[in-house]
């Protein structure tokens, strides 16, 4: 099959002729003087978009290596974890938790839904033996959002350690990691940020550091030790192993690009993307997954199907007949997904994915309004540029 025309899908995202030129920089020997101080600056880099004084680590691999390694070097045997579900990452981190042996309590709703932190506030006063809350912050395959603003106060306010799964967050929304008082946040680089998939950015407060060391079951001497990474590199300038050395030189890019865009520009450039698709899948005629407005996520629209139009037939149909990759839920629902997200939050995109995604329901015998669709998405569009 030809490579699509448009990737228009939840991550990794279509990258910057920047980016791709930051991805072909000479391959450095990683003790190279001149990757060691790139590999400083793009920390600093890091630090920045998660608005934080805390230490900066960057795992080399997908964001997953980075989740999986925090969790792990935080839970200690025994301790009591409350876990925000909303949907299917927030799922997975329960069935993590509990593996890594912790004792699992959970806030469940539905996968269209979100935890509010008035039902969190509640939980915390009944269970006064909870010393983690795990969250996530952004659902990218339902297109929701937790209220970490409210939950991270109130969790650093006890005395809590959060654990945050902001993957498609940061950048994606307004955050503040030192303001919200959050212990350890992962993003990755291949979702808001429009970077590779290949390195995890994880950012970790002096309390998470205290817990993981006094923790006997956290990973040290391993690929998932963030411990090693803190004495390794942090402490003494030597590296765990080597670093993805590719991978780097277009995080950097990628994050210069940010930068000089400025982060507030780049969080109401992936707002407006999103009220322009809404508008327009609306106006269409279809329903947006969430069952709220307020937890709307604004890298991606989930948009509902009806049971007889399966979502990944639907996928299958748009890239094949039209060369546009969009993505489906990952198990959330029979949803598929608009994402507006990285480089792909802003100006057309979002109506190539709402022309691409209305013309290949209606191919499938849905009754769509594909005209008035487009010309509300661009009424939006138009207003927001003049
Ligand atoms: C993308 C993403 C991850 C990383 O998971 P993959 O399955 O490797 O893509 C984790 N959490 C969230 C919320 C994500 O969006």
């Amino acid at each position: 099959m030809a490579l699509p025309d448009f990737t228009l899908s939840a991550g990794p995202v279509s990258v910057t002729a920047r980016t791709l030129a930051g991805l072909s920089q000479p391959m450095l020997y990683h003790y190279d003087p001149e990757f060691k101080a790139a590999f400083v600056r793009t920390q600093d880099k890091v630090a920045q978009i998660f608005k934080t004084t805390n230490d900066i680590v960057l795992m080399q691999g997908e964001a997953i290596v980075g989740l999986e390694g925090a969790l792990r070097s935080l839970i200690t045997p025994g301790m009591h974890v409350l876990n925000l579900v909303q949907g299917v990452f927030g799922k997975g981190t329960g069935y993590w938790v509990s593996g890594f042996g912790a004792v699992l309590h959970e806030i469940e709703v539905g996968y269209d839904d979100a935890v509010s932190p008035a039902a969190v506030e509640a939980y915390l006063d009944e269970h006064p033996e909870i010393q983690m809350v795990c969250l996530v912050a952004s659902e990218t395959p339902s297109g929701t959002v937790t209220d970490v603003a409210k939950i991270g106060p109130l969790c650093r306010d006890r005395g809590i350690l959060t654990y945050i799964d902001t993957v498609s967050g940061v950048l994606g929304m307004q955050w503040e990691t030192d303001e919200w008082g959050l212990d350890v946040c992962v993003a990755g680089a291949q979702k808001c940020l429009g970077g590779p998939p290949g390195v995890a950015l994880i950012s970790v407060s002096q309390k998470a550091w205290d817990v993981m060391y006094a923790n006997p079951a956290a990973p040290r001497d391993s690929y998932l030790s963030l411990i090693d990474w803190k004495e390794k590199w942090l402490g003494e300038g030597r590296f765990p192993y080597t670093p993805s050395v590719s991978d780097m030189g277009g995080l950097e890019a990628a994050l210069d690009q940010a930068l000089e865009e400025g982060i507030d520009a780049v969080v109401a450039r992936h707002e407006l993307a999103a009220e322009v698709t809404r508008a327009g899948a609306q106006a269409m005629g279809l329903e947006l997954w969430a069952v709220r407005e307020e937890i709307l996520s604004a890298c991606v629209t989930s948009i509902r199907l009806p049971d007889n139009f399966d979502n990944a037939v639907v996928r299958d149909l748009a890239r094949e007949r039209y060369g546009v990759m969009l993505s489906h839920g990952q198990g959330a629902g029979n949803l598929v997904r608009l994402s507006h997200m990285g480089p792909t939050a802003g100006g057309m995109h979002s109506i190539i994915g709402l022309a691409t995604l209305g013309r290949t329901l209606a191919d499938l015998g849905m009754p769509v309004n594909i005209g008035a669709g487009i010309e509300a998405a661009l009424s939006v569009l138009s207003a927001q540029r003049k």
